[in-house]
């Protein structure tokens, strides 16, 4: 049988423990799961996408055969196709992520028709979780134990404190 290639994608900005939470759920269900950071994102990011991607091979090492990080610039289909992904994964936390992530997954589907996108929900713990959340109440002295990785508050101390 074909192996089946999924790809995550999103600005992880910087990833989070919802976000870990849809890896971990996406390598139980496919061969090969893509973590595709985004480049050219609207919002100003906070960390380059080199700096992103770095955290999040640091944070899976070599815990997670099955997944690759990669960054992608431009659309996102052309990439899933290039890469041999037939399926996108995007995590679902409140119906307020909905509509956005259904216009999206019907665009994406109009251009290439024969890329499914699964939609996954999170444990309910990080079901109020963003990394723009993270990024506020970090900056703002709040804890954010709990919520990423110990790597991730690290690298956040050391940018907002050159900020
Ligand atoms: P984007 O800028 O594309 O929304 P994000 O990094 O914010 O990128 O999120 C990437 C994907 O992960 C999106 O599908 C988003 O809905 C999902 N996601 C973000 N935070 C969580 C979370 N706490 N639990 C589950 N999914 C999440």
């Amino acid at each position: 049988m074909r192996k089946v290639v999924a790809i995550y994608p999103g600005s992880f900005d910087p990833i989070t423990n919802g976000h870990l939470d849809i890896i971990e759920r996406g390598t139980r269900l496919f061969d090969e799961l893509i973590v595709a950071v985004l480049v050219n994102t609207e919002k100003a990011p906070l960390f380059s996408a080199e700096e992103r991607a770095d955290m999040i091979q640091e944070i899976l090492g070599n815990r997670a055969p099955k997944v690759r990080i990669a960054t992608f610039e431009g659309l996102l289909v052309t990439f899933a196709q290039r890469q041999n992904a037939r399926v996108i994964v995007r995590g679902i936390r409140a119906v307020s992520d909905y509509e956005y992530e259904l216009q999206m997954a019907l665009m994406n589907r109009r251009m290439q028709p024969e890329i499914e996108t699964v939609f996954m929900m999170p444990s309910e713990a990080y079901s109020y979780l963003s990394s723009r959340l993270v990024r506020e109440v970090f900056r703002f002295g709040g804890t954010i134990d709990g919520l990423v990785p110990p790597l991730v508050i690290e690298r956040l101390r050391s940018k907002l404190v050159r900020l």
